[in-house]
């Protein structure tokens, strides 16, 4: 038996709709639109309507629109910023270069931040929360903003992995002054290189943002703050909207795989598994679908001689575990997940067959040890 199930098929999306975008190639480059075209103008419109927030402006990847979004929210020089260890170190890095000091705190049962010790973070110099939206699935906000504002906090989210995903209906991105948004391939939107989008509702910090993204250039061209150049390339923002027009499609495939997965894995004692995609507060997405598993070494290893793609996010190591970064926190609850923490594969290349191999393939390993 020759079955391989890769965790990501990078090529794929271009092969699968390779005449569509070469179509769109073609037709930005002949209209020579590169930069602040009207494509990416639709694409912002777009987004903005589809997550239901008053504004998404495209930037070069959700770094920089945490970073730039918390610069156009007048984030305050020290201030502290407190973000789930389990996150992409993206998080805390823009925190930092916003002028920031990046607290990391626990991550949760759930891998999302640990709501119960946010509050033991906080100091006289804390300014925000930003809970990452992980795997596709949206914290619990009810809380969040309970303590935000009862400390007088202001909320950014890292939605960068969250697009489409919903918590008691609305969507990541909208709770908090902004959000984020990442089309780095793998992501559940993807385009052909870095892009991303910063969303929010405030009026003047959308404007902020568009001036920061260009050079600092206001309506007219002029020159009225520093800025940085971070602009969603044109062609890029023409792919995007091309397949966000397919994007709900996309999303009930991902949320079908995770189902099964959770009907077939369900009575693996040795795991921990996501949520189930409809409980009552909560839509998931399911950017990753991420386990807790025990023996995880052997079981990644048992299911690579099986040709199946796994991966350990952030490449096995939370936030505040990156010692040269000098972050404080003694987490010892995220550090255990971190012994266990798997993603399995889900992407579109799969089939059922494919989903029920990698299952099978699960519980081979475990009838065994
Ligand atoms: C991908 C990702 C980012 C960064 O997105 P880029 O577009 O690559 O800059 C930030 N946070 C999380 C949680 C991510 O998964």
């Amino acid at each position: 038996m020759n079955k391989s199930v890769p965790f990501f098929n990078y090529p794929w999306l271009f092969k699968h709709n390779r005449e569509k975008f070469i179509e769109i190639f073609t037709d930005v480059s002949d209209r020579g639109s590169f930069i602040l075209g009207q494509d990416l103008y639709e694409f912002e419109e777009k987004l903005a309507d589809y997550v239901g927030s008053n504004y998404a402006i495209g930037v070069a990847n959700a770094t920089d629109a945490l970073q730039i979004l918390m610069m156009a929210s007048g984030l305050e020089k020290g201030g502290e910023v407190i973000f789930c260890s389990h996150t992409m170190v993206a998080t805390a890095s823009a925190i930092y270069h916003a002028g920031g000091v990046p607290v990391p705190t626990e991550v949760g049962y759930d891998r999302l931040i640990d709501i119960d010790s946010i509050e033991s973070c906080i100091t006289e110099n804390t300014v925000a929360i930003m809970p990452t939206q992980l795997n596709g699935r949206v914290a619990n906000m009810d809380k969040i903003n309970e303590i935000a504002e009862l400390h007088n906090l202001d909320i950014f989210e890292d939605s960068a992995q969250a697009l489409g995903a919903k918590y008691k209906n609305q969507f990541a991105g909208t709770f908090g002054k902004g959000g984020c948004i990442s089309f780095y391939p793998a992501k559940v939107l993807g385009c052909f290189g870095d892009a991303g989008a910063v969303i929010c509702n405030d009026h003047d910090i959308a404007e902020n943002v568009k001036m920061l993204r260009d050079h600092g250039r206001g309506d007219d061209g002029e020159i009225v703050m520093w800025g940085f150049n971070s602009r969603l390339d044109n062609i890029q923002a023409a792919f995007l909207n091309y397949q966000l027009d397919h994007y709900s499609l996309i999303v009930e495939r991902r949320r079908e795989i995770a189902a099964k997965y959770n009907d077939e894995l369900r009575d693996v004692e040795e795991l921990n598994l996501p949520p189930e995609p409809d409980t009552e507060d909560h839509f998931d997405v399911y950017q990753n679908y991420e386990i807790l598993a025990e023996n995880r070494d052997e079981l990644k290893d048992f299911l690579a001689e099986k040709n199946i793609g796994t991966l350990v996010q952030w490449g096995g190591k939370a936030v505040h575990q990156f010692t040269e970064l000098n972050l404080n926190g003694s987490l010892p609850k995220t550090d255990d997940a971190f012994s266990r923490l798997l993603m399995i594969p889900l992407n579109l290349t799969m089939d059922d067959d494919d989903v029920s191999y990698v299952t099978e393939s699960i519980k081979e390993f475990y009838s065994k040890v």
